[in-house]
């Protein structure tokens, strides 16, 4: 069958100084020849790869003066005759020029097709076919970089690797299958069970689903205290703007405020919680449940004291509420002198608050910059990993559990091809990936979720 031509627009929709036009297939270069008139009469070749000035006329109409780019196949982005038009972004242009399109034979892209062609013309293998979702999609500079390992074969290289070190050890197994006089089962297996089992754990620590989860998202951080101990204040100190409403009459934040900034290049949801303490009102009461709920989700919780006043019950509540979940206790206001009772009141409660303290001022900013490490600390390291989207986490753990499988079964003695199969469950994980041995279904997932123009 013979491949069609898709086109989309490529930018953002929307006013704007430029808009990108894409067509690929093999009408790429005649629905441009239709269209486009160069300025420059003698740049009748249509140069590859060279922006060109000129006109765009469709049926005897000006439609735009712009600039058009042609990449013949394979050097190009689908590997496909690619023809780029960069308009005026202007709504009424882009609709008539997409029109003309479409009028002289292209079809509109589906979303993600273009990075699929890629995809499926070799360009790019699916964990960079993601990657460049992932960088498109990336919400802190951490994020874009792990993109930009995994565009670059990051992913690819360690998948790769881990293919080729489980291959030669189903090579040894099926040796010992086909050749049970001459192989030893016993020596085979006491070799390659424990390989199995380094190999899965190797593929477990490539990538855990909570760092690809805070690299998507965010780290969600709640900021949580009796009110009045200054959670809005620092609210806005970690976010460097006013954004709550920073009263002194106790339960004014009722609600969730929230805000989002970048901490060491990861991106931090900071949410300010109205107090968690007993209340008549039925607002509050609200504000209460929702506060708890968001306490117990989040990543990290900030439990904010204020040091000048002596620590009661409600305090004790907030503390109750979060005790055994991953938190920093707060010591606010340290530009005032402390209350003489305070260090005892800590002391005394030592053993049920957070191990990690930090001494802040949220007026003046003192010791916030130990908080900013604090918090970075808990979104894990993102850059050591050579995974980092939760797809690519799910197959390797899924390998990996196929593996112990098959080591579990050698060691208990079980016939060895029960083994195989088990090993070409880790292999097949482990090819989905890379997108070595894609079914349908796997790419309309992986690429549904990109937009149209990409
Ligand atoms: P929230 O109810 O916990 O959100 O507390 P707010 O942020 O509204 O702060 C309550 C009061 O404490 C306000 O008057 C703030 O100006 C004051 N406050 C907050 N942080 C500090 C601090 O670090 N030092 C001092 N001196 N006052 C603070």
């Amino acid at each position: 069958m013979e491949q069609t031509s898709i086109a989309a627009l490529s930018t953002p929709p929307g006013r704007g100084g430029l808009a990108v036009i894409r067509i690929s297939g093999p009408q790429a270069e005649s629905v441009l020849r239709s269209l486009f008139i160069p300025v420059k009469r003698d740049v009748t070749g249509f140069d590859e790869r060279k922006m060109m000035f000129g006109k765009l006329i469709h049926q005897g109409k000006l439609l735009d003066e712009c600039m058009a780019v042609l990449f013949r196949a394979p050097r190009s982005y689908t590997r496909e005759d690619v023809a780029e038009i960069h308009v005026h972004a202007s709504e009424q242009v882009i609709n008539s020029v997409l029109h003309a399109v479409f009028s002289l034979g292209a079809i509109p892209a589906a979303p993600g097709e273009f990075t699929r062609r890629a995809f499926e013309n070799g360009r790019l293998d699916l964990s960079q076919a993601e990657a460049v979702m992932q960088l498109i999609a990336a919400s802190g500079q951490q994020a874009a970089d792990a993109a930009l390992r995994q565009l670059q074969g990051g992913a690819l290289r360690f998948v790769q690797a881990a293919q080729a070190q489980l291959i030669s050890l189903m090579a040894g197994v099926t040796a010992a299958i086909d050749y049970p006089e001459e192989i030893d089962e016993a020596e085979a297996v006491g070799n390659i069970a424990p390989q199995l089992r380094a190999l899965a754990g190797e593929l477990e620590r490539q990538g855990s689903l909570q760092t690809a989860r805070i690299l998507e998202e965010g780290l969600q951080v709640v900021i949580c205290g009796k009110p009045n101990v200054g959670k809005s204040s620092l609210l806005n100190a970690l976010l460097h703007e006013e954004r709550a409403i920073v009263t002194d009459i106790p339960g004014t934040t009722r609600d969730a405020v929230t805000g989002s900034t970048q901490i060491g290049g990861i991106r931090v949801n900071l949410k300010d919680t109205a107090g968690i303490r007993q209340s008549g009102e039925t607002v509050e009461q609200l504000g209460i449940k929702r506060a708890l709920d968001a306490v117990k989700s989040a990543d990290l919780r900030l439990f904010v004291l204020d040091r000048s006043c002596l620590p009661d019950v409600e305090d004790e509540q907030v503390l109750h509420a979060i005790t055994g979940l991953p938190s920093v206790l707060v010591i606010n206001k340290s530009d005032l002198p402390d209350h003489p009772g305070f260090a005892h009141w800590i002391n005394s409660h030592r053993d049920r608050l957070p191990e990690n303290t930090i001494h802040l001022s949220a007026s003046t900013g003192e010791g916030l910059d130990s908080l900013r490490q604090a918090i970075h600390a808990q979104a894990g390291q993102p850059e050591h990993s050579a995974l980092t989207l939760a797809r690519h986490i799910r197959l390797a753990s899924q390998a990996a559990g196929s593996l112990r499988n098959a080591a579990q079964a050698m060691e208990e003695g079980l016939p060895l091809d029960i083994c195989a199969v088990d090993l070409n469950d880790a292999l097949a994980s482990l090819g989905r990936i890379t997108g070595d041995n894609s079914s349908e279904e796997l790419l309309d997932e992986v690429f549904a979720a990109f937009c149209v123009g990409k």
